[in-house]
């Protein structure tokens, strides 16, 4: 059984340097939003916190919509938990800015896509999964598309949330898709548990990438520190690197 601390987010982790050395020396499969849809008019985004979506996937959002496909995004939590005890963002008025922040960067990237609120507990998902297991297989229709967080994501409710997503498209009988976020952290190139044979890199182009930095700049109660705490940003510059790739990673 691995352990959550073998996922541990802690320190700078692994430098973005080191993957792009990985992926230009590998033999990594490039793959098109069209071949991951196939036939497929739905694709359900779900995201944990309100920034995991473009963080993971700004640019393939940008992609389906440009193509007419309904995104349909499903926010797990209200991200409501990512300032313990500040004074600045007590929950309800944090939940209310993330809320705010994912909707201007969503707009700029797929303004006609959904988004569902399922408001489970931020940092309580995985008390919550068979629940959401249920609400989410209610969401999905037979050969929808399903894009969750990896399921070895490193956060708990990450990969609490790709668990419950893996079992509802099985239910469903859906076409599920993976994406690290938290991974590019723990992880590193030749961790055995990053899975290169399932990777599939979307190339984004300079506009694409253009527009999903600008969309990450909304996130500001993720991207500045804390003045209620004195704690760094959640999302530091060496984090926010890794979402300015020229392309984005789903696992197939
Ligand atoms: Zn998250």
């Amino acid at each position: 059984m691995e352990s959550v601390n073998e996922r541990h987010i802690a320190g700078a982790g692994t430098p973005e340097s080191v993957w792009m050395e990985s992926f230009t020396t590998r033999n990594v499969f490039q793959g098109t939003v069209v071949e991951l849809l196939a036939n497929s008019k739905t694709v359900h985004i779900i995201a944990p916190h309100p920034d995991d979506e473009i963080l993971a996937c700004g640019g393939i959002i940008q992609q389906l919509a440009q193509m007419k496909v309904s995104v349909q995004i499903v926010a797990v939590t209200d991200g409501e938990a990512s300032h313990p005890g500040s004074c600045r963002w007590p929950a309800s008025m944090l939940a209310a800015a993330r809320r705010a922040e994912v909707k201007l960067a969503t707009r700029m990237l797929a303004p006609q896509a959904t988004r569902t609120r399922l408001q489970f507990a931020d940092g309580g998902v995985s008390a919550s999964e068979n629940e959401l297991t249920v609400t989410l297989s209610a969401l999905l229709d037979k050969n929808d598309i399903v894009i969750v967080p990896w399921r070895l994501d490193g956060h708990p409710d990450h990969e609490a949330v790709g668990r419950a997503g893996c079992k509802a498209s099985a239910i469903r009988g859906c076409r599920l898709f993976e994406v690290p976020i938290w991974g590019w952290h723990w992880a590193s190139p030749n961790r055995r548990e990053f899975p290169w044979h399932r990777v599939v890199s979307i190339a984004l182009s300079p506009e694409e990438r253009y527009r999903k930095e600008q969309a990450i700049r909304f996130f500001r109660t993720q991207t500045e520190p804390d003045p209620g705490t004195g704690r760094a940003a959640v999302l530091p510059r060496f984090a926010l690197e890794r979402f300015r790739r020229p392309f984005e990673v789903v696992f197939r």
